[in-house]
């Protein structure tokens, strides 16, 4: 099997390039945010403290995490309920970089994202799938943009879904992920040694996937 890790910081366009890499190669696409986002929304739903190690840990054992796929897009189901929509709001998206600094979270989605790679040819995006999760994979990218064009990016997407967002709040909480991201003690975002770095800063969307394709394909011969 061929694995590809795409790792990079929030809204570098990873899951956007990756899908669409994904499909030119014919191969499965797996988002391990999806997952994180998950046992957030959980845990948000619970009442209980994100940030708290206990609390999160202690409510592991009541959660069941299937990923599925419907006409190649991928669905998350959090307890047999698809939650693949839910886990994209904004109060989620730090809610699950706060349990992804658990190390029992960690290693409860460890296997999960290990065994697609062991079935089928993957693009797997996340932030530690080059340096932990595939540490043997075939190629390793590291996608990265600057810091207000990855809010701009992401802002652009919350408002044409109609929701109400404010520039300056989207591209701090943007700073606040980097930071709660690249700081955490257990498997920290970082470039792999033997990554590939891309960076999208002033890119078109159509422009960076098709530099990833070119770049993947002369790897991959
Ligand atoms: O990629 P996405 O923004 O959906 O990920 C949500 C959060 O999940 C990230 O901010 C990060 O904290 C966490 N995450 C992680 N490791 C991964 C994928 C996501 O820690 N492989």
């Amino acid at each position: 099997m061929i694995s590809i890790a795409i790792d990079g910081p929030s809204g570098a366009g990873k899951s956007t390039i990756a899908k669409a890499v994904s499909q030119k190669l014919g191969f499965i696409y797996v988002d391990t945010g999806a997952l994180y986002r998950s046992i957030g929304l959980y845990v948000l739903n619970q009442g209980k403290d994100t940030a708290n190690r206990q609390e999160v840990s202690s409510l592991l054992p009541e959660i069941e995490l299937k990923i599925r796929y419907l006409d190649g897009v991928q669905r998350v189901y959090l307890n047999g309920q698809d939650v693949s929509e839910e886990i994209r709001k904004p109060p989620v998206s730090m809610a699950a970089s706060n349990v992804s600094a658990h190390p029992e979270v960690r290693e409860f989605l460890l296997n999960l994202q290990r065994q697609f790679a062991e079935e089928y040819n993957v693009v797997m995006d996340g932030r530690d799938i080059g340096t932990v999760v595939l540490p043997n994979a075939d190629i390793k990218i590291f996608l990265t943009a600057s810091s207000e064009e990855r809010a701009r990016r992401r802002y652009d997407e919350l408002i044409q879904k109609g929701e109400q967002v404010q520039f300056d709040k989207i591209h701090k909480e943007i700073i606040e992920r980097d930071y709660n991201d690249s700081h955490r003690a257990i498997a920290p975002l970082k470039q792999a040694d033997d990554a590939i770095l891309v960076d999208t800063t002033g890119c078109a969307l159509e422009e960076s996937i098709q530099k990833l394709e070119t770049l993947i394909r002369s790897r991959m011969k």
